[in-house]
């Protein structure tokens, strides 16, 4: 028997439950993996309260990160004892993820824990983490460098906000970081942000072109914040954009784009290929301070999932939150 977080629909509304299943309750896939830790991200706040239809089909164990030991493989790729990483490609979400103390997954969803990662590390990381490391790769893709002048973090204290703050940092930018939460900018500061911005001047209604401001972004919010963040882009500047914490729309002009020469760059860490999920891991584990994730992260027990939902979904949870599956 194992402990796994079930979430099942029950008159329109999702309900969760912590279940003892048996061995045969897992989907038929190639690979079983014994999970040491997952984490809690938006997208599994919006799972677990059902903010939002992430989940189709019921029951559904969510979590769309998990790290583990492969304890059976039907796959050459992965043997039992390897340590695997497991961050997107829609488990959690329409297959069950890792909430669950054991989980069977496709061998081509995993990747090898890279050499000398801490599994715990991994998770603190997550699939924000990854997402970060994606939007700066991004940034550098399309030629800003340090020298190019200041990247502005939006949703700063967030998971995605905070390890892009700590990254780029980490590798001589000047970062302004947009947070709702002034009680966050020492945690910011720490982590490497040079200047705070309040949200509350960024969700201004911005006019088609403003006062330049920023070399590169980093958005995690969307809507009015990032119409007024392509407003203030330097000449040739580029955007990263991978979130919708403050809403899906995008109320802007072509104004930015055809005479300031920006670029906006979509990030997506769920169906992102092998080899750049490979590339981003690696990067992370050699260019992401070790120091900033012991600030960023909270270890909380599966018990605790549906009450951090909640808190993700309400804009309450600072950096990071990794589920320990193995109490
Ligand atoms: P978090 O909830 O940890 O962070 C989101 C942050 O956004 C909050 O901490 C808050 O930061 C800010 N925020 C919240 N509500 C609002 C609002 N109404 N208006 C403006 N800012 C707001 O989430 P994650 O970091 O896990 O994810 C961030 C976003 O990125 C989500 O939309 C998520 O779906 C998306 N995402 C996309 C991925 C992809 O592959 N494209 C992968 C991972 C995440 P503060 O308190 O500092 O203001």
């Amino acid at each position: 028997m194992f402990k796994a977080l079930v979430l099942n629909e029950v008159e329109g509304k999702t309900v969760s439950a912590i279940e003892n299943l048996e061995l045969d309750a897992l989907p038929q896939e190639e690979v079983l993996v014994e999970v040491d830790y997952s984490s809690l991200n938006y997208k599994d706040g919006l799972a677990v309260t059902g903010a939002g239809k992430i989940i189709r089909n019921f029951p559904m164990v969510p979590g769309i990160d998990l790290v583990g030991t492969v304890k059976e493989s039907a796959s050459e790729q992965f043997k039992a004892g390897d340590k695997v990483i497991m961050t997107g490609w829609g488990v959690g979400e329409n297959y069950w993820g890792g909430y669950s103390q054991l989980a069977r997954m496709k061998a081509e969803w995993l990747v090898p824990l890279p050499e000398g990662m801490d599994p715990r590390w991994s998770m603190e990381i997550g699939t924000a983490g990854l997402t970060a490391m994606l939007c700066v790769m991004a940034l550098e893709e399309g030629g800003v460098k340090p020298e190019s002048g200041p990247i502005v973090v939006t949703g700063a204290a967030g998971g995605v906000g905070s390890v892009a703050v700590s990254i780029l940092a980490g590798l001589g930018y000047e970062v302004h970081a947009v947070t709702g939460r002034a009680e966050t900018e020492a945690y910011l500061r720490e982590l490497g942000a040079s200047e705070i911005v309040s949200r509350e001047s960024m969700a201004e209604k911005s006019r088609p072109l403003e006062r330049q401001r920023w070399a590169g972004a980093v958005d995690t919010v969307g809507d009015a914040i990032l119409a007024r963040v392509l407003a203030e882009m330097n000449y040739s500047g580029v955007v990263a954009a991978c979130g919708l914490a403050a809403g899906y729309k995008l109320p802007t002009t072509v104004m930015p784009f055809i005479l300031r020469n920006v670029r906006l760059q979509g990030v997506d860490s769920v169906m992102c290929p092998v080899d750049r999920r490979q590339q981003a891991w690696q990067r992370l584990q050699t260019e992401l301070p070790a120091k900033a994730l012991g600030e960023i992260s909270e270890l909380i027990a599966l018990e605790e999932v549906p009450d951090y939902a909640d808190k993700i979904i309400n804009g309450q949870v600072r950096g990071r939150v990794v589920v320990d599956l193995k109490k």
